[in-house]
């Protein structure tokens, strides 16, 4: 199926961009999600505005203690950057999950973070590293937390004319272990189910622990009930067992030909324990 026709621009300068965007235009980005839904008619813009060919948006910096990564950074710059995975391997092994490599050289964190697909694999990363989300119109810039950009499913707090300008994620602490886990759709590799984790001790017990999600339901959430279960404990694995055993508690878990909300919830709780004791091992 072809799709609609279309103007293209491809702007020298991001303020260019972004009064095309004004005037109602809509980003591209590595177009692994948006090319399909218009080939299959299920998205008809006018106007295409191409974010790939503007440098000013591919970067990976370390700046205030915090990792600044440009949104059209693409997955597989992510899974191979020095610096990313030595301060925040996390993001880079989530980077690394992401389909094949055709779709990791092409997709961007930006495009995928503004597709907002319940099944993507970033968001788990995200909540779990308490990231940022910086937001820029033509005169306005905002930052947003990750807990408050993810709105529902293929829904954000991005407003219409506003891009994702960049990722913030923190440089991980020292003696921090984390781990990404998914069960994959087997013809995509999306996140039937995805979690992310990340595990500090002091003195023996868990001072630290995070837990982000995927997949399990309409956007990516921090498993609170979880989290609360493993702090101060030693992390055994009788206690890694009853705390990922929570990670799904109070979640309206989706149902699809793939999963039933059932089945999700029990890959919730494995990939939860896998993530965790995996997290655990690498906290040196
Ligand atoms: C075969 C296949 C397998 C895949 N497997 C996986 C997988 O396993 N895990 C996974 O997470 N994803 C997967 N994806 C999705 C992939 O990660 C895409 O790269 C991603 O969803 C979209 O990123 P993009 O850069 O291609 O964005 P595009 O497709 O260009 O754009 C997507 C949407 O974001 C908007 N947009 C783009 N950039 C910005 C920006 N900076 N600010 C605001 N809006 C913007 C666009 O207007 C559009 O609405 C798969 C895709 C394909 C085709």
């Amino acid at each position: 199926m072809y799709t609609q026709k279309f103007e293209y621009t491809a702007p020298k300068t991001l303020d260019e961009a972004l009064h095309l965007l004004a005037a109602g235009a809509k980003p591209l980005a590595g177009g692994m999600s948006l090319i399909p839904m218009m080939k299959l008619r299920l998205a008809a813009p006018e106007h295409l505005v191409d974010l790939g060919k503007l440098r000013d948006l591919n970067y990976i910096r370390e700046a205030g203690g915090a990792l600044h990564i440009g949104a059209t950074t693409t997955h597989a710059e992510l899974e191979g950057s020095p610096l990313l995975r030595q301060k925040c391997p996390l993001l880079a092994e989530t980077a690394a999950a992401i389909g094949d490599v055709q779709v990791r050289n092409m997709g961007t964190i930006g495009g995928s973070v503004a597709h907002a697909d319940p099944s993507a694999d970033y968001p788990a990363a995200l909540q779990a590293l308490e990231a940022k989300l910086v937001l820029k119109g033509v005169k306005t810039e905002r930052t947003v937390s990750a807990a408050d950009f993810f709105v529902d499913a293929f829904t954000t707090s991005l407003e219409p004319n506003e891009i994702i300008r960049e990722v913030i994620v923190p440089v991980e602490a020292a003696e921090t272990g984390t781990c990404y886990q998914k069960m994959p759709q087997p013809a995509s590799g999306f996140a039937i189910v995805g979690v992310a984790t990340r595990v500090r001790r002091s003195g023996g017990k868990i001072a630290f622990v995070r837990i982000g999600v995927t997949g399990l339901s309409n956007r990516g959430y921090r498993a609170a009930a979880a989290e609360k279960a493993l702090e101060g404990k030693t992390g055994s694995a009788a206690e890694i067992k009853s705390a990922a055993a929570l990670v799904a508690q109070g979640v309206d878990a989706n149902s699809d030909l793939h999963a039933s909300a059932e089945f999700r919830r029990h890959l919730a709780a494995v990939h939860a324990a896998r993530a965790l004791t995996a997290a655990l091992a690498r906290a040196t």
